[in-house]
């Protein structure tokens, strides 16, 4: 992904003129061969836009994004459709994202059917990406709401891995189910990747989920991607003061290190009208003056990225 950038634009009414809304603003990151890279953040910073943006499900304003050496912002809504079969996505929510009126077989099928895969193959794939995600084939038969929330989230992952694809976007996946069932997930998505070679653009407000699952992490605030580190890097020395404020703000069991949480100054603000220069200075417990006027940009930094004055010179 280079200089991706997104801008809302909210229809001018009575009441306010016509607003824009900078929702992802000038991302840059790559995604490896068999690799997870954690997206976090804030609701409203931009990290399901950039998801979606890879997807092509919501039209970059601009910049480009690469896939095996083809920018696919300029692919034709056919080339897009065949490349769907390697770039595939899985939302948080399986039943909103499933119509209930399907039996889980049809459901399965939309892909296979999309895609114009023979017919004389649909029972093996069904049967065998059932065995992948760890049901039954008596589930095919089923409908959504006859299901458990783990159960439909293994359905929605069915069919989004049913065409054998290279990348899934998942888009705050687990954070709708009990704790108990997320860690059956997570340790679901660890084996496909490895039995399939995935690589995962892994979405997630929880730095505990993508702990656990990421190899990288990318920190965004505000539409802006501040930090990316390798995951020890980043847990054990957050380098950008957002982060450090998100790190400290996960739960402890040690009563001792609680005493260390860093409260934010004020509220998220607006991404209507965001802050001038470094979009956190209002909230940075280090904000010097340059911070008010000049947007830092991402550079190399202890071999990470990291978009703060602190570190520049
Ligand atoms: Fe804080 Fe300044 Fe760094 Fe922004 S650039 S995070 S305001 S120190
Ligand atoms: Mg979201």
């Amino acid at each position: 992904i280079k200089n991706l950038e997104k801008i809302f634009t909210a229809k001018k009414t009575l009441f306010q003129p016509k607003q824009y809304v900078h929702a992802v603003n000038g991302v840059s990151l790559e995604l490896n061969d068999r690799e997870t890279i954690g997206i976090v953040g804030e609701s409203g910073c931009g990290k399901s836009t950039t998801g979606r943006c890879i997807l092509q499900l919501i039209k970059p304003t601009s910049g480009d994004i690469i896939y095996q050496g083809k920018n696919i912002t300029t692919l034709t809504k056919n080339e897009m459709n065949k490349l769907r079969e390697n770039i595939q996505m899985v939302f948080q929510d399986p039943m909103a994202s499933m119509n209930p009126k399907l039996s889980v077989r049809e459901i399965l099928s939309e892909p296979l059917i999309a895609h114009k895969v023979p017919k004389s193959q649909h029972e093996q794939l069904l049967k065998e990406t059932m065995d992948l995600v760890g049901l039954s084939d008596s589930h095919l038969t089923r409908f959504p709401h006859e299901m458990s929330g783990g159960q439909r989230q293994r359905i929605g992952i069915a069919r989004a891995i049913i065409l054998k694809p290279k990348i899934v976007v998942l888009d705050e996946p687990v954070s709708a189910l009990d704790v108990s069932v997320q860690s059956q997930i997570l340790n679901l998505l660890q084996d496909l990747q490895d039995e399939l070679g995935l690589s995962y653009f892994f979405i997630s407000h929880d730095l505990g989920v993508v702990e656990h699952i990421a190899h990288r992490v990318g920190v965004m605030y505000l539409g802006e991607m501040v930090e990316i580190a390798d995951k020890e890097q980043l847990f054990e020395k957050p380098l950008h003061p957002y982060t450090m404020a998100l790190m400290s703000a996960i739960p402890k069991t040690d009563p001792d290190e609680v005493k260390d949480r860093i409260i934010l100054k004020g509220e998220l603000p607006s991404p209507s009208n965001p802050p001038t220069g470094c979009k956190f200075h209002p909230r940075c417990n280090y904000a010097k003056d340059i911070c008010k006027t000049t947007r830092p940009i991402i550079t190399e930094v202890e071999g990470r990225k990291v978009a703060c004055h602190l570190y520049q010179e």
